[in-house]
């Protein structure tokens, strides 16, 4: 059997930033002792799928795991069999841990970090709602690595109202300087019923750029090759052999489970949601009952859909024989016409035996992947 992948989503953060749409609460610690004991049952009514499978990755997202006791994080990971080749990520936000956490992450057998920057830009940061500033996720980054790290990554956000492209250079510039071996790189997008949705319909905040923002897009792109940090995905950059195995997990299908608050799976060719209310997670977890409330089993075609986007999100791009012998299909007599339309306009090309999006294919990666659908 192929190795599994765990998901666990820690809902709670410090406070809450102004465009966040992520299922997450402020000033909800109160609820800590509840939800971990629900997200340990939850583990356990999923022993037979868990039974015999090695786990590759394990990822604590969020939210911010870091907000909650590290003791927390150690019950839940004891719940896991794993070996020292397992990717184990957990996602910190600065000014939310220290290096006493990281010591311990260590200890536990975690061995990726996976830092909510967004920018180094102390006025960006405010416009951002962010409780950290520059300075604090310096700091945090020398700590994260005096404790041991190497494997870290950085999560950063371009084409916010009033960001400039100057700016989110001088950003990428201290990124690059701090030797951080991932980065993931986020175009804004604006969510509805966010704060920063009302500052914009109020005109507080002007719409962003798109413009800039695709300017901001190819900045990162040749910005972070010079530092040796590939593109291996739309949004995701790595010196060779730092790649987030978790997220390559995700884009080649891989069985995953997602424990936790409006956590997904993909299980069997069936994707699985559970509840995004906290408590209704707890009281059906309470009953012994799984807190999935929507499951989808896909069809051959919906499966072909879903690998043609996500491996075109790769720069490995889609390779024809995978696709001939995992559906018994032939890619290019199958899509013939749409591919020729795509190649002809500059979205996709073809190279040896793989399709990948070109630059401008990335830029407008959406258009690209409906011609599938
Ligand atoms: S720290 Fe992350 S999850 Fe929490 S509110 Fe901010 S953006 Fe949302």
């Amino acid at each position: 059997m192929n190795d599994l992948r765990i998901y666990i989503h820690i809902p709670f953060c410090k406070s809450k930033c102004n465009y966040c749409d992520f299922n997450s609460f402020a000033g909800m610690d109160h609820m800590f002792r509840p939800y971990f004991k629900s997200l340990i049952t939850e583990i356990a009514l999923y022993s037979n799928e868990l039974r015999g499978r090695r786990i590759d990755s394990i990822y604590f997202g969020g939210g911010t795991p870091s907000h909650v006791d590290v003791q927390y994080i150690y019950q839940v990971l004891k719940c896991f069999t794993f070996d020292e080749n397992t990717e184990i990520t957990i996602e910190v936000n600065p000014g939310v841990v220290g290096y006493h956490n990281f010591v311990q992450y260590r200890q536990m057998g975690i061995n990726r970090i996976s830092f909510g920057i967004q920018s180094f830009n102390d006025r960006i940061l405010m416009y951002m709602g962010r409780i950290h500033n520059s300075l604090t996720a310096i700091n945090n980054i020398h700590e994260c690595k005096e404790a041991g790290f190497d494997n870290i990554s950085a999560d950063m956000i371009f084409g916010y109202p009033k960001q400039t492209l100057e700016q989110y250079e001088d950003s990428l510039n201290v990124l690059k300087s701090l030797e951080i071996p991932h980065v993931s790189c986020y175009s804004l997008s604006i969510e509805p019923g966010t704060l920063l949705d009302e500052m914009v319909k109020k005109n507080v905040m002007p719409m962003p750029d798109e413009d800039l923002d695709r300017a901001m897009y190819n900045l990162s792109i040749e910005s972070l090759k010079k530092a040796n940090l590939q593109q291996y995905e739309i949004s995701n950059f790595a010196v060779p052999g730092y790649e987030s195995r978790h997220n390559i997990g995700y884009w080649n299908r891989d069985e995953y489970l997602g424990f936790g608050l409006s956590a997904h799976s993909l299980y069997n060719e069936t994707r699985y949601s559970n509840t995004e209310d906290l408590h209704q997670y707890i009281s059906l977890l309470n009953k012994y009952e799984k807190p999935v409330v929507h499951t989808d089993t896909l069809t051959k075609e919906e499966i072909i859909t879903e690998y043609i986007i996500l491996k075109l999100r790769m720069n490995s791009g889609l390779d024809i024989a995978h696709f001939q012998d995992k559906f018994d299909l032939n890619f290019e007599e199958k899509y013939g016409d749409k591919l020729k339309t795509l190649v002809n306009t500059g979205l996709l090309y073809k190279q040896s035996d793989s399709y990948k999006l070109t630059r401008s294919g990335m830029d407008v990666a959406n258009k690209v992947f409906v011609e599938f659908v």
